[in-house]
């Protein structure tokens, strides 16, 4: 008799426990289902991704969703495991900043397997990878953009200090190139784009130098200073960088050389594209020319809502995301040109 009562009742509970899980299962109006989203950063230690992480994770908190964030310390391998991981706990969404984005192919196979949605953002994988399977998006921000706006802005300058920029006189604007990692959609594109913008621009250009950074501050203060003892600091007329931790990395080793504290006798223009909170105080302070922002919050808020709307099984749309969608599958993010008349605005 005992027994068949706490059968009973453990039957009982049995069943609201499974009631009260189809109702956080389900998907329709009123009730939201429970959404989990695991995220795998490429490598936590990337200032603009810091950026992008921790707007997500803000947002994610609002909208009552679950999130796991983990950082893939610059290794594939260790992000295919760590997916992985995130399809072993259940999560329902899956957001990747792939360490290598000709790497993806993998992920969105693990994904499919689960009927999973994933959300690539910041690393662009092939399209041939993202048409592969109806459960894949990508968020970012066209690098071809960011390119042209920062080759605008050395071209502007170049115009308007014509005199004083042409350093030796020649003509030709002789500039030193500073790029991301090698591969990544954001390094090729600005460096191509940015030099095309100053040939539009009407600007002989000459390139004195080129070399990787790999998005790095560090490696850029290193680089620069070879560049300067190679090529002479008083051959160059302006350094392009592919990002502003690298901008800031050029402008220390400049700095050491008396250059950009303030005498406007020694300036070399500097650019550089995110616009983080470092190099707009610079932009303050007079050491960077400009920059580009490239939006972490509206790249973070959009990879978060697609996650969402995704594992709750919506469709994805402008409508259920708030961003409109290329093809029903990309969301692009505008860069904004940040220059000496607009940097206040974008200060926190
Ligand atoms: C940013 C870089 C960043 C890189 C990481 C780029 O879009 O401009 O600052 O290091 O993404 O993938
Ligand atoms: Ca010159």
């Amino acid at each position: 008799m005992l027994y068949k009562k706490i059968t009973a009742g453990l039957l009982a509970a049995g069943m609201l426990l499974t009631l009260a899980a189809c109702k956080k299962e389900e998907g329709n109006d009123g009730e939201a289902r429970q959404v989990s989203i695991g995220v795998a950063v490429y490598k936590f230690d990337d200032t603009f991704m810091t950026g992008v992480r921790s707007v997500m994770e803000a947002e994610a908190k609002a909208k009552g969703a679950d999130i796991n964030l983990v950082d893939s310390q610059n290794t594939q391998t260790r992000q295919n495991e760590q997916v992985d991981t995130f399809i072993t706990k259940g999560m329902t969404a899956l957001a990747v900043n792939p360490v290598d984005r000709t790497a993806a192919g993998p992920i969105v196979e693990k994904a499919r397997a689960k009927d999973l949605p994933v959300v690539f953002l910041n690393r662009e994988p092939e399209e041939s990878v993202m048409q592969g399977y109806d459960k894949t998006w990508y968020v970012g921000a066209k690098a071809e953009e960011s390119g042209t706006l920062s080759g605008q802005i050395i071209a502007d300058y170049w115009t308007a200090n014509k005199a004083a920029a042409d350093r030796n006189g020649d003509g030709k604007l002789q500039y030193i190139m500073i790029q991301g990692e090698p591969g990544h959609q954001d390094a090729t594109l600005r460096t191509q784009y940015s030099i095309a913008a100053l040939r539009e621009a009407g600007i002989e250009v000459e390139e004195l130098g080129r070399d990787t950074a790999a998005w790095d501050k560090v490696k850029a203060t290193d680089l620069m200073k070879t560049f300067i003892t190679s090529k002479g600091i008083g051959s160059i007329e302006a350094v392009i960088c592919n990002n502003d931790d690298m901008a800031l990395g050029v402008i220390e080793a400049l700095k050491a050389e008396g250059y950009n504290t303030g005498d406007p006798a020694k300036f070399i223009p500097v650019v550089g594209v995110d616009a983080t909170a470092p190099a707009l105080a610079a932009m303050q302070n007079g050491s960077l020319l400009g920059t580009v922002l490239n939006d972490a919050e509206n790249q973070g808020k959009a990879a978060v809502h697609i996650a969402i709307a995704a594992a709750q099984g919506k469709t994805v749309d402008k409508e259920t995301v708030g961003y409109e969608l290329t093809d029903g599958k990309y969301v692009w993010i505008p860069y904004v040109k940040i220059t000496r008349e607009n940097y206040q605005e974008y200060m926190q």
